[in-house]
This record gives C-alpha cells, sequence and structure tokens, in this order.
C-alpha cells in the first residue's frame, strides 16, 4: 500500500500523522522486513500498531538464483509465493551505483517477435508488492545504492498501470525507498490510450516509447500492437506527452540488421517526428534464437549517419547482461551463462 492508503486505512483510529508515516517508512527500510519489526517503532499508539499487526500481511519473495554476467549486469530469478516465476536486472552505473530493471506482468501478452518475454505469452500481471520487492531484495544485497528503476523487465507497465503505479509511488517515496521520481521510467510498447490517461494525471515518472520502426507495415511485421494501437496514433500521444511535460519525449529504437536500419527508415522516422521534441535511443536487439541480429559497425555507422536528418539527440544505448540473457527482449526464465552468486 501506498502511504496515502495507509493513511485512508487507519483513518477511523484517528492516529498522529506522524505514527503512520513511521509505520510505512519502516517496512520500507534496509533489512529484510517483517510485521514484528513494526512493535519496535517508537512513538506509535499500541491500538494503531495492533491493527496494524492484526490485519497487516508482508509477504516476500524468494530468490531462486543469481546470475553475474561478466560486465556486471546481475539477474535474478524470483519466485512469488502467489505464484510464477519471473526475473529482474541489477545494472551497474559508473561503479557508484545500481538502476534496477523490474518485471510488472510474469509474461507478456503483445507478443513482439524479438523478445523472448513476448514468446512466453502472458501469465498474469503483478502485484504492487512483488514489484517493490523486487527493488527490496536487489537493495538488500547491493554494496552501492540503488537510484533508479526502470520498469523494462519482463511485460508492459501500461497494461498493469495501477499496481505499476502504485509500486511507483512507493519506490518514489520519501518514507519509501526514496529513489528519485525522475529516476523512474515506464517503458511501454505503445498502448495509447494508457499514455493519454498517463498524460492526464500527471505522473512525475518518465515514459520511453518502444518504436522499432516508424513505417507502420514494418513495425506491425514485428510488433502486433501495431494492428490496435497504430504508429499514427503513437506519434500523437508523444506529441501530447512533450508538449505537456515540456520536455524531449525519449524513443527506444530496437536495431534489427537488414530491416529497420535503412534511409528509408531514418526519413520514416523523421517525417514522422517532425516538430516534436525527441531524443532516440538505439538498442541492439539480442535474440537468443537467432532469428533477428543486430547490425554490424558499419550498417550501424550508416544508419547513423542518416538518421541526421532527425534533428534530434541520438544515442546508443548499452544493453548488457547478453551472456546470461538479462539484455533487453531476452527475459524469459532462461538459466544460462555468467557466474552463479550466493547471497
Ligand atoms: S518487448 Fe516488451 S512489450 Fe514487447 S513482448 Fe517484450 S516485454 Fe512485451
Amino acid at each position: 500500500m501506498a502511504l496515502e492508503e495507509w493513511i485512508r486505512a487507519l483513518a477511523p483510529l484517528s492516529p498522529p500523522p506522524v505514527a503512520v508515516r513511521k509505520l510505512f517508512a519502516r517496512v520500507f527500510a534496509y533489512g529484510a522486513p517483517d510485521l514484528a519489526a513494526l512493535r519496535q517503532v517508537a512513538q506509535v499508539p499500541r491500538a494503531i500498531r495492533d491493527h496494524v499487526l492484526a490485519r497487516g500481511e508482508l509477504p516476500s519473495l524468494e530468490v531462486l538464483e543469481r546470475r553475474r554476467a561478466p560486465d556486471g549486469f546481475v539477474k535474478y530469478l524470483f519466485q512469488s509465493p502467489a505464484g510464477g516465476r519471473f526475473e529482474a536486472v541489477r545494472i551497474p552505473l559508473f561503479d557508484r551505483k545500481y538502476v534496477v530493471c523490474v518485471s510488472s506482468q510474469v509474461g507478456c501478452a503483445l507478443a513482439c517477435d524479438f523478445c523472448s518475454t513476448g514468446r512466453l505469452g502472458f501469465d498474469r500481471n503483478l502485484r504492487t508488492w512483488e514489484m517493490v520487492d523486487q527493488v527490496l531484495r536487489i537493495r538488500a544485497e547491493a554494496d552501492r545504492p540503488v537510484t533508479g528503476v526502470v520498469f523494462m523487465g519482463m511485460g508492459e507497465p501500461l497494461l498493469n498501470p495501477v499496481e505499476v503505479l502504485r509500486a511507483a509511488r512507493i519506490l518514489s517515496h520519501p518514507a519509501g525507498l526514496a529513489i528519485s521520481a525522475r529516476a523512474i521510467s515506464l517503458s511501454t510498447a505503445g498502448v495509447v490510450p494508457a499514455i493519454h490517461r498517463y498524460v492526464a494525471e500527471g505522473h512525475p515518472y518518465r515514459l520511453i516509447f518502444s518504436v522499432t520502426s516508424a513505417i507502420p507495415e514494418k513495425r506491425g511485421r514485428v510488433m502486433p500492437i501495431e494492428a490496435t494501437h497504430p504508429f499514427a496514433d503513437l506519434v500523437g500521444a508523444v506529441r501530447e506527452y512533450a508538449a505537456v511535460r515540456r520536455e524531449r519525449a525519449m524513443l527506444a529504437y530496437v536495431l534489427i540488421a537488414g530491416f529497420n536500419t535503412g534511409r528509408e527508415d531514418a526519413e520514416a522516422l523523421a517525417r514522422a517526428f517532425r516538430g516534436i521534441p525527441i531524443k532516440l535511443d538505439l538498442i541492439e536487439v539480442t535474440d537468443p534464437s537467432g532469428r533477428y541480429r543486430p547490425p554490424g559497425a558499419d550498417e550501424l555507422a550508416r544508419f547513423r549517419d542518416e538518421l541526421q536528418v532527425l534533428q534530434a539527440p541520438v544515442a546508443r544505448r548499452y544493453s548488457g547482461g547478453k551472456d546470461i540473457l538479462a539484455a533487453c527482449g531476452t527475459l524469459a526464465g532462461t538459466a544460462v551463462g555468467g557466474e552463479l552468486i550466493q547471497a
């Protein structure tokens, strides 16, 4: 529960606001929390504490496996007592901090053709606690602070918005995990109505829009969502997002050799997003099935030259953890490579 839900739930007991905040903060404090720890929280009236202990539940995920890749990325495999296995990735940043890539669903219904999670199909939405606990488990074992979270693991976060946004509120609350809202991102394949709702509700977290091709027919070949939410509608939603937030919209572009790296692809991007402030992140595809390959150095260099027509910042984003199948689009519960690590 987010803090405002604690406040609503306890309102009939008229607790002092500071007592509710202290209980909430204890749940997310360092160290594996348990309900009994709430007994030690000072300045909380006994009736409030007893009420919470009698009705509260604090489930936790089991860590089935941790696997470290040579580049320092660590993939966690979790088992939930509510059923289902899913993964999260600890991403090292500048040898100083970590970002955690969390899953929002078990599997994914959107079936992007280049994505191992999509090939699993959809099982269920994760609950808020299952997302927050991915970060808590990883933070508890980390030797550096966790300063960012990306909802870019298994699943489409905007198809599970209530639970995801509640998790983001807890992660960013100063009495929660105190991760800056600006350092929390949700990556969407383009669920257009949910993007409009998100913008209207004014959430502070960043959205990342997965484009992969600005040629609708081509996009539709690898992203079935194109049939439900056409590219033109996605461009409209990106325009609105950038205008309302007065910031560059970040687009993610999965690079696939011989497919979306030609001049026509760069020109289509430029045409579609003319007049919209954007930033383009290039991510090389990682497909363990071998059906899709990343472009070679020459193909990539040529495409980057072509992208000058975009007149927008373009960056190549490192998608790490390939050796252990922790890179973007490869989370599917597969145990392979790297070094197994103990807690
Ligand atoms: S890329 Fe994202 S939206 Fe597409 S199938 Fe994979 S997890 Fe789902």
